[in-house]
């Protein structure tokens, strides 16, 4: 092991691939106790293996965010097994086929997009609060994009734009009902390799999982209600 695995109890949405396993190795690496989850259990049991072929250690917990039976069992597996959480990182996110103008695109399109990227992520916070609550430092981080940012719209690809708008709409809120007690931040990991971001993207997985895996390590506790990319706050 490189490190004892006696850091927080980290769980991360999507873990399997992309940002989600980077951040769930810099984690473990760390000696967070990290619940990787992945709504296909070969290809969480995979990326499990993948760390422990680079001697890291951490626990995969089946999740797909979009289904209620699913998170109840995840939220019942956390309270038998450690009472306790002290960060979730929702994180699992979708571009769905159907993309496009917010004048074009179809409306299934917005629907299923914000199932997962938006009520995914509030779902989870709904049904983890009572152990984030626990913890002496609970922590929700949401990982956003900087395509949701009002202030720098410049349309298209709406449907999941708009699910990362009302994401850090999410955090906002969240924050505001559990100030004092966990903090709520919102990530633009940056334009990240990934299949999401595509090989031309300008930052590697190590960069875009960084401010996430900053958030739930080491920012201060009364950093909360914010939006945050390179460890920086930006603008909405
Ligand atoms: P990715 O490579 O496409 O990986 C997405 C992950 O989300 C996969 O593990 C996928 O699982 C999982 N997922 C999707 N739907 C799910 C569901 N219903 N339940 C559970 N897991 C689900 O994407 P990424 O680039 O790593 O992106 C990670 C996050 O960063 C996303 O929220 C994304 O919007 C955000 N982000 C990425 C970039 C970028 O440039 N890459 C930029 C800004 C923001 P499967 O393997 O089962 O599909």
């Amino acid at each position: 092991m490189a490190a004892a695995a006696n850091g927080p109890i980290v769980v991360v949405t999507g873990g399997n691939r992309g940002i989600g396993f980077e951040i769930s190795r810099q984690l473990a690496a760390r000696g967070a106790r990290v619940v990787l989850t992945a709504r296909k259990t070969t290809a969480g049991e995979a990326a499990i293996e993948k760390l422990t072929k680079e001697k890291l250690a951490a626990e995969f917990h089946a999740l797909d965010v979009t289904d209620g039976k699913s998170i109840a069992e995840l939220r019942d597996f956390l309270k038998d097994r450690f009472e306790h959480l002290d960060v979730l990182i929702n994180n699992a996110g979708i571009i769905a086929k159907g993309e496009n103008d917010a004048l074009k695109v179809d409306l299934a399109t917005v629907r299923a997009t914000l199932e997962t990227n938006t009520l995914g992520p509030l779902h989870l916070a709904q049904e983890l609060a009572p152990l984030l609550k626990r913890s002496k430092s609970g922590r929700i981080i949401n990982m956003s994009s900087g395509m949701g940012e009002l202030s720098d719209n410049s349309g298209g690809h709406a449907a999941y734009r708009l699910s990362k708008t009302a994401l850090n709409g999410v955090t906002a809120t969240l924050a505001a009902e559990l100030r004092g007690t966990v903090a709520v931040n919102s990530v633009c990991p940056g334009w990240v390799r990934t299949d999401m971001g595509g090989p031309h993207a300008n930052l590697d997985v190590a960069d875009g999982a960084d401010t996430a895996v900053w958030l739930a390590m080491d920012a201060p506790q009364k950093l909360t209600a914010k939006f945050v990319r390179e460890r920086k706050v930006i603008p909405w």
